[in-house]
């Protein structure tokens, strides 16, 4: 027989858990219900009479008089769950409530039936969490986002009308001063012939901004469309060493072709866009050059799967200080002005942007007084089945984006040609395990820095979690090489689609949160 003083303690270990779980309830808007199927008895914690603004005494809560607090548009939806429950489908449905000043509120519900033992339904349980603060923020914020695609339509409009009113004149600037200077029925006086000169170059110059800046603006309007197709590289090359040709030519520079064309090398790329970046890199490599210096350009295959690209100039070089500038918009370095060449400083920033765009990387060495070489790598065509990481993938959250990176390398191992059963045996249990290991991570990040939708975010893990799963099952029933293609195509298009759409919503929210992102982090850890 229990002591009197063992009861005591145990209703007090009982009010004080009823406390903290009725304190649990109100904190998060959240309250639980049971309804007795056979008395028709509902029980209501002191939540849900406080979300539907209803006083416990002077309301008999029954599923009667809970439907019709419910909003008319929705009781459909909440009977049919409810009759599906009761078939053995429990439900998690949005709907809207009523409250007795007609005021209208969102709820999240859901419920689910406990069978007796011989398999009949004898009682129903649930929960009802007020939802109108979060619907609010989300309509908030689909109306900012629409605001903001009208304000890049209207940009890109702005966009494309200025390209060309600007361009027209200046052509017809730069087009008429050349004719002047070559028009052998009225030869101009040397000094005229000055004054020619200064307007072409000057309006080649402005051409050029006019250009770059029209692409960055593209670019950040999300505006620049990249054609990506398979293309022979030394195409893309020799078009370039015949544009910049004349220009090096008439400086002294020479160009040295080490790339060679045979095998040819099929790549994945905008073949205009890296035209584009060559001749920057080209250009560059000209104007920056010493007097009868030469301009080298190379490449090799990676085992990365990229080609690399180098341009290599025995230039001016870039000081060492200097070199975290030089991707930067409208930097000029300064190391040209006591020469006066020509430039605006926009070209690489394009570039960067560009090389990025196409699932490339970028990058330079450079030595002062002695040269630089710039180079860039281009995903080789027979890889383009990898999924490539590239800046536009990314969250804006340092740690997910690590996640990413891991998984895709993994779905790009799966995508390997010979693999053998248990080469893919062992690449899907690692995805598993890293995806769900990834989604904890995520989840830990959205909790740390109050991300309001992480309940939404934590179903579409769930689902994304559960589809992986089920097709590693199938995989291990009767391994094929189509459930692989299968699985390969999912994974993509879901972590291409997901990351770039609900996963990119995180980072904003983190902005200011770093410290409490990297403590969660590291919690989790232990
Ligand atoms: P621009 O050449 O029109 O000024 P870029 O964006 O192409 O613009 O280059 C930015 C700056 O980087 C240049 O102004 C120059 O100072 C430096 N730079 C670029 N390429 C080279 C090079 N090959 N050698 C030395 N300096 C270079």
């Amino acid at each position: 027989k229990r002591s009197r003083l063992e009861l005591e303690k145990q209703h007090e270990q009982l009010r004080t858990s009823e406390t903290s779980l009725t304190n649990a309830q109100r904190i998060a808007h959240l309250g639980s219900w049971q309804w007795d199927i056979e008395t028709n008895a509902l029980f209501w914690s002191e939540e849900i009479y406080k979300i539907f603004g209803l006083v416990p005494q002077q309301f008999e809560a029954t599923y009667q008089a809970f439907l019709e607090r419910v909003h008319p548009d929705d009781r459909e939806l909440v009977e049919t769950s409810v009759a599906a429950a009761l078939e053995g489908t429990p439900y998690n449905i949005s709907h809207r409530i009523i409250q007795p000043d007609g005021t209208e509120r969102s709820v999240n519900e859901m419920g689910e039936v406990l069978f007796d033992d011989a398999g009949a339904p004898f009682c129903m349980v649930g929960t009802v969490q007020d939802i109108t603060d979060f619907r609010k923020i989300e309509e908030e914020l689909r109306r900012s986002k629409e605001e903001a695609e009208q304000a890049n339509q209207a940009k890109s409009r702005f966009l494309s009308s200025m390209s060309h009113e600007l361009r027209t004149p200046l052509n017809a600037i730069i087009g008429f001063s050349q004719f002047m200077q070559h028009n052998p029925n009225e030869p101009l006086t040397s000094a005229q012939k000055e004054y020619t000169d200064d307007i072409a170059a000057s309006g080649e110059m402005l051409l050029g901004l006019i250009n770059g800046m029209l692409d960055l603006a593209k670019i950040e309007a999300d505006q620049l469309h990249l054609t990506m197709e398979d293309i022979y590289v030394d195409h893309i090359i020799d078009e370039s060493l015949m544009l910049v040709g004349p220009t090096a030519e008439s400086k002294g520079i020479s160009i040295q072709n080490c790339t060679s064309d045979f095998p040819p090398v099929l790549i994945h790329t905008d073949g205009l866009r890296l035209t584009q970046v060559l001749l920057n890199f080209m250009s560059n490599a000209v104007k920056y050059n010493k007097p009868d210096g030469t301009v080298t350009l190379a490449s090799r295959e990676t085992e990365e799967g990229y080609l690399h690209i180098s341009v290599t100039d025995t230039g001016l070089g870039i000081p060492q200080e200097l070199h975290g500038d030089i991707f930067k918009p409208f930097e000029r370095l300064g190391i040209e002005a006591k020469r006066t060449i020509e430039g605006t400083g926009i070209g690489l920033t394009v570039t960067k942007q560009l090389v990025e765009m196409m699932g490339g990387r970028i990058g330079f060495e450079s030595e002062y007084h002695i040269g630089s070489t710039f180079w860039v790598e281009v995903p080789l065509a027979s890889r383009c089945n990898e999924l490539l990481w590239t800046n536009k993938l990314s969250v804006g959250v340092q740690q997910v984006d690590e996640d990413h990176k891991v998984l895709i390398s993994l779905l790009n191992e799966l995508s390997e040609p010979g693999l053998k059963a248990e080469d893919v045996d062992g690449i899907i249990s690692n995805l598993i395990d890293y995806t769900l290991y990834h989604f904890r991570r995520e989840e830990a990040v959205m909790k740390a820095c109050g991300y309001p939708y992480l309940e939404a975010h934590r179903k579409v893990h769930r689902h994304l979690g559960a589809k992986v799963g089920q097709f590693a099952e199938e995989w291990r029933k009767d391994g094929g090489a189509e459930l692989i293609q299968e699985l390969l195509e999912f994974l993509r298009t879901w972590l291409v689609d997901h990351i770039m759409q609900e996963d990119a919503e995180i980072g904003p929210f983190v902005i200011g949160k770093e410290a409490e992102v990297e403590r969660a982090l590291r919690e989790l850890e232990i």
